[in-house]
């Protein structure tokens, strides 16, 4: 259909500071880069979708300055004067001429759905099935500070009634002194929120199943991915010793990815993420095996603005197997509103919009203010 021809494709890399520094077992940002891609078609419509990596290149390779090369230079040739309503085909055309990038990739999925969604006059929910519901919770993160910095600020996002469980960024420090941290951290909240930990694929085998176990007996609910990504058989050995679940992160990009960790029984949870897995239908994938395995999965975050947030939400409430909540957070991480109407985050989570394709507008003067020259 002619009003669905993608004219013209554009991509601005946008630098939109946080409310406070957030500090990862290698990495520290001040303010969270975020490449916006935005698809429009010859009936004036335009999609946008989000390119994002918690802070930089650490944890995949990608940034989103390869993003916006990756895209530009590879990419858009193979979408103008395509269809936003032809999706597979696309993405098919797409994946024979850029691998990998699977984080360049989902802004640029993102924005087709959200063209097409629009074009249609729908919630881009509506293209993946429906709502299976229409809120998640959301876990808040906190920081690889001292333990007394981190119960204070667990306890002032208590109050505000927006979270009852928190993630932990680990793997900063020598496992000794992380787990001495953690379990200070467990004294204060276990029994008044849900205390999970992220090693972020910092430790060994040795070393978790060394350390892993005193966590456990001091409350904590979930471990997530303490050993690199490729290493699944260490994976499996720690989720068989450990009483808690173990959540696959930096080992679950694919459905393929998916498959394999249920075939080796190494993950409880699986940590879901628009972001990098090359978008939503691929993250659908993932979804699905999970369901067919009996495993829960986690709405988890790269630290999206709201227009990734949206996506993933979009993801999460149309999934039935993503019921174990969500750390959706990203834009109340962000000291500027992006939005023209802001996401709704109340004491029953995230709330689904209801609005065409994403359901939510960015505010251009916001663009102009923070936009990288
Ligand atoms: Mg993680």
């Amino acid at each position: 259909m002619s009003e669905m021809r993608i004219d013209r494709v554009e991509t601005v890399i946008v630098d939109i500071p946080l409310r406070r520094p957030h500090r990862f077992a290698r990495a520290r940002m001040d303010a969270q880069p975020v490449l916006y891609v935005f698809v429009r078609t010859a009936g004036g419509i335009t999609g946008v979708g989000e390119g994002v990596v918690p802070g930089g290149p650490w944890w995949a390779g990608e940034s989103v300055e390869t993003m916006q090369v990756i895209v530009e230079r590879y990419i858009v040739p193979v979408l103008l004067g395509r269809g936003v309503d032809e999706i597979p085909r696309i993405l098919r055309d797409i994946s024979d001429v850029v691998a990998a990038n699977l984080f360049a990739k989902t802004a640029v999925e993102v924005a087709l759905h959200d063209a097409w969604a629009r074009h249609l006059e729908v919630p881009l929910h509506t293209l993946l099935g429906g709502a299976a519901r229409t809120s998640v919770a959301v876990t808040w993160a906190l920081g690889t500070e001292p333990a007394p910095v981190v119960v204070e600020e667990a306890l002032g996002k208590l109050d505000t009634g927006l979270h009852r469980s928190f993630k932990l960024k680990m793997g900063a420090h020598e496992p000794t002194d992380d787990i001495a941290r953690i379990e200070a951290v467990a004294e204060k909240l276990a029994g008044v929120a849900g205390i999970r930990v992220d090693l972020n694929a910092r430790w060994d085998r040795l070393t978790s199943l060394t350390h892993l176990p005193r966590l456990a007996e001091a409350g904590v609910e979930m471990v997530e991915q303490p050993v690199p990504g490729h290493d699944i058989s260490s994976l499996a050995a720690i989720s068989a010793a450990l009483p808690i679940p173990v959540m696959a992160d930096e080992s679950l990009h694919t459905p393929a990815d998916a498959l394999r960790l249920v075939t080796a029984g190494a993950a409880a949870i699986f940590a879901v993420k628009t972001t990098k897995s090359g978008g939503l239908r691929a993250s659908r994938g993932i979804a699905e095996v999970a369901a067919a395995a009996g495993v829960p999965c986690y709405a988890a975050t790269s630290i999206e603005s709201p227009i990734g947030t949206a996506a993933s939400l979009h993801f999460a409430c149309s999934s039935p197997a993503a019921d174990w909540g969500s750390e959706l957070f990203g834009p109340l991480l962000m000291a500027a509103e992006m939005l023209v109407a802001p996401l709704v985050y109340d004491t029953d989570g995230l709330h689904l919009p209801d609005g065409p394709g994403l359901g939510v507008e960015l505010d251009p003067a916001r663009i102009r203010e923070f936009r990288r020259d």
